[in-house]
């Protein structure tokens, strides 16, 4: 299927048939377009919208710099809405995790990884995954769509509810970094992921910088130019093995876009000259590709490009037919990156007793009924 008709057959159901009208995922400028609908000047556009990305606020009337009527107005019209929690969990290590009710009753996962010097929201750009790489957990689920710009967006202003980070000092903040890593793939949801990036990075809003957020791809060859050059965001790469033979099995959209055309597209990444280096995750499967072997290889691959390695240990689920590979065959593979001058931190595996790690989300939705389907999806 190309990306054209993947856009087409898991679109979104269409938030426009919604009435309220929520206004969370709106651009700035449809939401310019909507504040000149009623009649009301420009200036009112940018007041509402840092209202509702800079403040956090989702209720009109906590809006003070607005006037009582325009308040009223806008509450008839109008909503900011989350998704709902359907469930919540914190790891030992401190990592949350929430499952999140769309308005289609499809769930999405999405997860904080606090750090020392950081805090990581890994935000889903799909429910589930239409590839089925061998070793995650994502890509069994059964049903599949894209997210709109307004639940990917959602993820993390419900992350930033949820930890108190509105109005909280920038060196305060539990959300500082953005990584498009949980489930689905976001460059097959090229348009959306664009979208809510914008509102994201928005000065007036979010203001997250592009250099705090890194979207990962399984390698969607055609994709990966426009994205660095129109989002200019991090690029992560999910290589996991050094041979087509390997990498065909392991990530089955290798037989489409082999390793040649993938590293083509990773040396032209706009901007990768300039210290942006790309990270490749490897996930590192027992016996599969953990040999001293595969990791000269891998510094072979990746001569030339600017480059960092991120050593991933296979998290495990129910039913996966990898192992992870032993302490000292990671250690052994980084060691021969290192001296490489390659940089391969191990990442640590955080949030594995909730089932939040790498590759491990996956949501028990279930299929909606056609009359569901039809409601959701009716135009305005
Ligand atoms: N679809 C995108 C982004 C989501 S997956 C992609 O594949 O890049 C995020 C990362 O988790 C990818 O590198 C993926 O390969 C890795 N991953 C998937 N399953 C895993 C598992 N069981 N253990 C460790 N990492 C896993
Ligand atoms: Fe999809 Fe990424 Fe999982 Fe592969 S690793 S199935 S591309 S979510």
């Amino acid at each position: 299927m190309s990306t054209l008709e993947h856009v087409r057959a898991f679109a979104p159901p269409v938030e426009d048939g919604a009435r309220p009208r929520n206004l969370v995922g709106l651009s700035r400028a449809e939401l310019a377009e909507a504040v000149a609908a009623m009649g009301e000047p420009a200036f009112r556009a940018r007041q509402l919208w840092h209202w509702i990305y800079h403040r956090g606020a989702t209720d009109f009337a906590a809006m003070t710099s607005l006037s009582k009527t325009f308040r009223a107005r806008l509450a008839e019209r109008f909503t900011i809405r989350r998704p709902a929690v359907a469930t919540a969990q914190a790891s030992v290590d401190g990592t949350r995790k929430w499952l999140l009710r769309l308005g289609d009753a499809q769930e999405i996962e999405t997860v904080h990884i606090p750090d020392d010097d950081r805090g990581t929201l890994c935000v889903s750009s799909q429910v589930g995954c239409t590839l089925t790489c061998r070793f995650c957990h994502t890509g069994t689920q059964r049903l599949v769509r894209n997210l709109s710009a307004a639940e990917i967006v959602a993820q993390v202003m419900l992350a930033r509810d949820e930890l108190g980070d509105w109005g909280a000092r920038a060196d305060e903040r539990q959300v500082t970094n953005l990584v498009l890593m949980g489930m689905g793939e976001p460059l097959y949801n090229y348009d959306n992921v664009a979208k809510a990036l914008r509102i994201l990075m928005h000065p007036e809003g979010l203001s997250f910088s592009k250099r705090k957020i890194t979207l990962s791809t399984s390698g969607v060859v055609p994709m990966m130019a426009r994205c660095g050059a129109e989002l200019g965001v991090n690029l992560a790469v999910s290589l996991h093995a050094v041979s087509d033979e390997l990498r065909d099995v392991l990530v089955p959209i290798n037989r489409k876009y082999p390793l040649r055309e993938l590293m083509a597209a990773c040396r032209a990444y706009p901007g990768v000259h300039n210290a942006r280096r790309i990270t490749f995750e490897y996930v590192m499967l027992k016996g599969v590709n953990d040999s001293p072997a595969d990791a000269r290889a891998l510094v072979r691959l990746l001569e030339g490009i600017p480059a960092k390695v991120n050593l991933i240990p296979f998290n495990p689920w129910p039913g996966a037919p990898y192992e992870c590979a032993s302490a000292m065959a990671i250690e052994r593979f980084a060691r021969i990156l290192n001296e490489a001058h390659l940089a391969a931190p191990v990442r640590a595996p955080r949030g594995r007793d909730i089932m939040a790690a790498c590759g491990q989300l996956r949501s028990a939705s279930r299929r909606l009924k056609k009359s569901e389907r039809d409601r959701l999806t009716a135009p305005a």
